[in-house]
């Protein structure tokens, strides 16, 4: 496919604009460009052609099965689009002072979003997952230094989670304490007891687990970090098994993140804006950057994490989507993103065996392992092989616990003949990786570009065009 700057040419143009007959800024001399940029030069049916050729280059939930497991890829509402771009909303600024629906906008999300997480008081700040993991993490640092714990610096974080967890409790400043999961997933409750101390700050988990798995001892879990002194934070990226039915806050944590670019219906995938909005109990709530409902406290507060209340525009999709639904509404889509899930997974473990063979939440981990020692195919390849079965591959390797690990996430968005043309995919990947396992680590081989070597264009990223001279 051709780039953009290999199309049209010198002087070509799609200007309607008159000549402006307002002076020109004058700027120094030194801050001018010695010669013209070298945009690209086109009319307008060339980018017209350029961007239809980009857009059918790229796989989305609009194109087929998107299964990706822990990002969540279930069909965004149009509705949520059009309310989102309404100009009220769209085009407000964020020091317009009459924007009382703006702020009422902001005031119900919070409400709606505390109602169902159980927790007192959220703020949106936080721009997606990771940031909100870190903020969360600050309000736990506040209230330790206010209550004269400083030395409490170990936060607790199973080997299943997520790896934003270790990462944003070390930036946070904090000692990442390891606890493996024990035979059935879950958390193994032995060493975990072990690791209790008075130097506990917090424990970080993710419930339903990375394994898709609902750990039963959470009451247990969350009981015990609070009689050490810790505090106990939720990753709420994922809430869709959940949402209705159960609320991190009755399950005994302190914080919550939430994805609202996941659960909470944002188109994501292409790094556009998120957000991932941090919940608090009553009692942390003078740390919390302040919220259109709380305001900010001047003392207590841990100050802004970003400009005034993050990316509106998701919270305004997010709202949309709650009140379309309905309470009701959302208590089904949890149920049937559950539903869908367990009924994949028992139509494809014949094929692909489940990492722990349990009944799952919103997602399911398949281990690989014993078909690459068997068949030399990997999940990488397997996870390639199903592209060219029309479909977006699960996410591999992940949780890092599992070896050969394929995560699938149907979603409570995809119909039950979805469901049965997944599944039909996975076998007839699994027949290839049986009857011609050497055809599985050419695959893709129906897309514009088969397989791309993912370590170089992670090193050594070409993000510049270079001129022929
Ligand atoms: C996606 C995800 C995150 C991180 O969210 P980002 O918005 O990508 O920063 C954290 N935890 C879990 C469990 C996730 O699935």
């Amino acid at each position: 496919m051709k780039l953009i700057f290999e199309r049209g040419g010198s002087g070509r143009t799609m200007q309607y604009l008159p000549e402006g007959d307002t002076p020109k800024a004058v700027l120094p001399a030194h801050l001018l460009r010695q010669q013209p940029a070298r945009l690209p030069e086109v009319t307008e049916i060339e980018v017209g052609r350029h961007y239809a050729e980009l857009a059918k280059q790229v796989f989305g939930v609009v194109s087929g099965f998107y299964p990706l497991g822990s990002c969540t890829m279930k069909y965004n509402p149009r509705i949520n689009e059009r309310v989102a771009s309404l100009p009220g909303f769209a085009a407000i600024h964020p020091l317009q002072k009459d924007a009382e629906g703006c702020r009422g906008v902001l005031e119900l999300a919070e409400k709606l979003l505390c109602e169902i997480t159980g927790m007192d008081a959220m703020t949106f700040q936080p721009s997606a997952g990771a940031h909100g993991e870190l903020l969360g993490l600050m309000l736990i640092k506040k209230y330790h230094e206010q209550n004269g714990a400083l030395h409490r610096k170990k936060i607790i974080i199973p080997d299943a989670a997520h790896g934003t967890n270790p990462a944003s409790a070390s930036m946070a400043d904090f000692d990442v304490i390891n606890v493996p999961s024990d035979e059935n997933g879950c958390m193994d409750m032995d060493a975990f007891e072990k690791v209790l101390g008075a130097d506990v700050a917090g424990l970080m988990l993710t419930n339903p687990n990375t394994l898709g798995l609902f750990d039963p001892n959470v009451l247990a879990i969350t009981e015990k970090v609070h009689a050490c002194g810790g505090l106990c934070y939720y990753d709420g990226a994922n809430l869709n098994a959940i949402m209705g039915h159960v609320r991190p806050g009755d399950m005994g944590f302190d914080v919550v993140h939430l994805n609202l670019h996941k659960t909470f219906s944002t188109p994501h995938g292409g790094g556009g804006p998120g957000s991932g909005p941090v919940g608090c109990k009553e009692f942390l709530k003078d740390y919390m950057p302040g919220s259109a409902l709380m305001g900010n406290h001047p003392d207590r507060s841990v100050g802004q994490v970003r400009a005034f209340h993050g990316n509106f525009g998701v919270v305004v999709r997010a709202l949309t989507y709650i009140l379309t639904l309905g309470a009701d509404g959302i208590r089904e889509a949890s149920q049937t993103a559950v539903l869908n899930a367990n009924y994949l997974m028992h139509k494809i473990k014949e094929d692909f065996p489940v990492a722990y063979d349990h009944p799952c939440m919103h997602e399911f981990v398949l281990t690989l392992e014993q078909l690459k020692a068997e068949n030399g195919v990997s999940a990488m390849d397997v996870a390639k092989g199903l592209i060219d079965h029309g479909m977006h591959p699960p996410t591999m390797y992940f949780p890092l616990i599992v070896h050969e690990a394929l995560m699938v996430e149907p979603t409570e968005t995809e119909s039950r003949e979805a469901l049965d043309e997944a599944a039909k995919a996975f076998h007839a990947v699994r027949l290839q990786a049986d009857n011609d396992p050497e055809s599985l680590h050419n695959a893709p081989v129906s897309t514009p570009i088969g397989r791309p070597d993912d370590v170089a264009a992670a090193r050594d990223p070409i993000l510049r065009y270079t001129f022929p001279e």
